[in-house]
């Protein structure tokens, strides 16, 4: 089968070489997969889950079981007081923007304590002004950068904190950043160090592509709040739409007020028949999850035995599903992405062309084909065309798809006369 999609012998030689090597690797990660699985089942046991859940309401949507029930399961699954699921959260960072700017009032400081947030978030902060951000409705915003080695500038946490400072974020995630991802161990060791420095301060992870990738999570080692998106890790796949926000009791009721409205809360919000997707969707998500990051350490393993950089390496810890390779020039890049959108379920017939993205300095360059647009727990892979040429690729609903993904865009750099093999 492989040969009919145009992988030739030797690069499934190198696949099946690299794949041997990476058992114990595999190994783990299904071992993660497996207790998450466990825990998605007993929060759906626990809730006494039924077909009633599956059903869902229309209009206002009082009364909502399914949508309730849903909030319950994931309040459960995080280890929080309460939660909120909802496909009005439009994506990651209406998700984030709600549960940020529910928690502040004019004259409070937000402070990062690791360094720049996602790109997106310049924006609803006001670090790169935009209408309706905080910076807008007088609230500050102060960072203490990550250290060279990737370190906690703790000295910089501790002079960073002050009495107006209301709320501390985190990035478990790298993003699209070089920096390492934060596993929950290290997260750990920062919101201890946090909270001894301001006690009362809400801190808010954002848990973006962190989902599943470890047996713990956010809130259960001290965040207040944890907040992710339905088209990355948590739905699975099968979430058209939507985000969520677990944490405790009295910050997902703020956030509920600033999504809705003061006076409803999470009472409104009409689940319009996604219950049978989200449920679904978080049930199969530790697995896909898993097939996610087996295709990033097996796309790490590979590149770097064809001797590229790579961050992480194979053998590094993960906290998400990114695997970033540095391909050193512009051809490399343009041909890498042509071979992951070559192996896209839908339109792998089209060609991707780098493009003058809006809010980019340089050109970007975008693989995808997925059933839910612009969904990254789906294959993709992206890049600016600038040096060093680094490629960022992320998703796979199996395992056997991102396998595929990486062994066309090797076909494809073999193909160009960009690689010796
Ligand atoms: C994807 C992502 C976001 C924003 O999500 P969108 O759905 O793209 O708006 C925020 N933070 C991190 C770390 C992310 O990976």
């Amino acid at each position: 089968m492989y040969e009919e999609l145009g992988i030739d012998a030797r690069v499934l030689r190198l696949a099946e070489e690299t794949e041997a090597e990476l058992s114990e690797q595999f190994a783990r990660i299904d071992r993660v997969a497996e207790t998450c699985q466990m825990k998605v089942l007993a929060a759906m046991r626990k809730n006494r889950i039924s077909e009633m859940h599956l059903h869902g309401t229309t209009g206002y949507g009082y009364n909502d079981a399914g949508r309730d029930g849903l909030e319950r399961v994931y309040a459960d699954i995080f280890r929080a007081e309460d939660a909120l699921v909802r496909s009005q959260i439009t994506c990651g960072t209406h998700a984030l923007n709600v549960a940020i700017a529910s928690q502040l009032r004019p004259g409070d400081e937000i402070f990062s304590a690791t360094g720049a947030p996602y790109d997106t978030l310049e924006e609803v902060i006001g670090i790169r002004p935009s209408p309706g951000s905080l910076a807008e409705m007088g609230i500050t915003y102060a960072q203490a950068d990550l250290l060279p080695d990737g370190g906690f500038d703790l000295d910089a946490i501790r002079a960073g904190i002050n009495d107006r400072t209301k709320m501390v974020i985190m990035q478990r995630s790298r993003g699209y950043s070089s920096r390492p991802s934060l596993t929950i161990g290290r997260l750990e060791e920062l919101i201890a160090f946090v909270r001894s420095v301001k006690p009362e301060v809400i801190i808010m992870v954002d848990n973006c592509y962190g989902e599943f990738i470890e047996e713990r999570e956010p809130v259960e080692i001290g965040a207040d709040m944890a907040v992710g998106s339905l088209i990355k890790n948590p739905g699975g796949g099968l979430a058209s739409s939507g985000g969520y926000i677990v944490g405790t009791k009295a910050c997902v009721e703020r956030a509920a007020y600033r999504l809705s409205s003061p006076g409803l809360g999470k009472e409104v919000g009409a689940s319009l028949g996604q219950n049978p997707s989200f449920f679904q969707g978080i049930f199969l998500a530790p697995t896909v999850t898993a097939g996610a990051e087996k295709g990033a350490v097996f796309a790490a393993k590979l590149y770097q035995k064809l001797g590229f950089e790579v961050f992480p390496g194979p053998d590094e810890p993960r906290a998400d599903i990114i695997q970033n390779i540095r391909l050193g020039t512009p051809e490399k890049l343009v041909s890498f992405c042509r071979g992951i959108q070559a192996a896209a379920p839908i339109d792998s017939y089209v060609t991707p062309e780098p493009w003058d993205m809006p809010g980019y300095d340089s050109q970007v360059i975008m693989a995808a084909g997925a059933f839910v647009q612009g969904s990254s727990i789906e294959l993709s892979a992206d890049g600016p065309l600038r040096p060093p040429y680094d490629v960022f690729l992320q998703g796979g609903l199996t395992w056997y798809h991102a396998k595929a993904g990486v062994l066309m865009s090797v076909q494809a750099l073999l193909e160009d006369g960009l690689l010796d093999l």
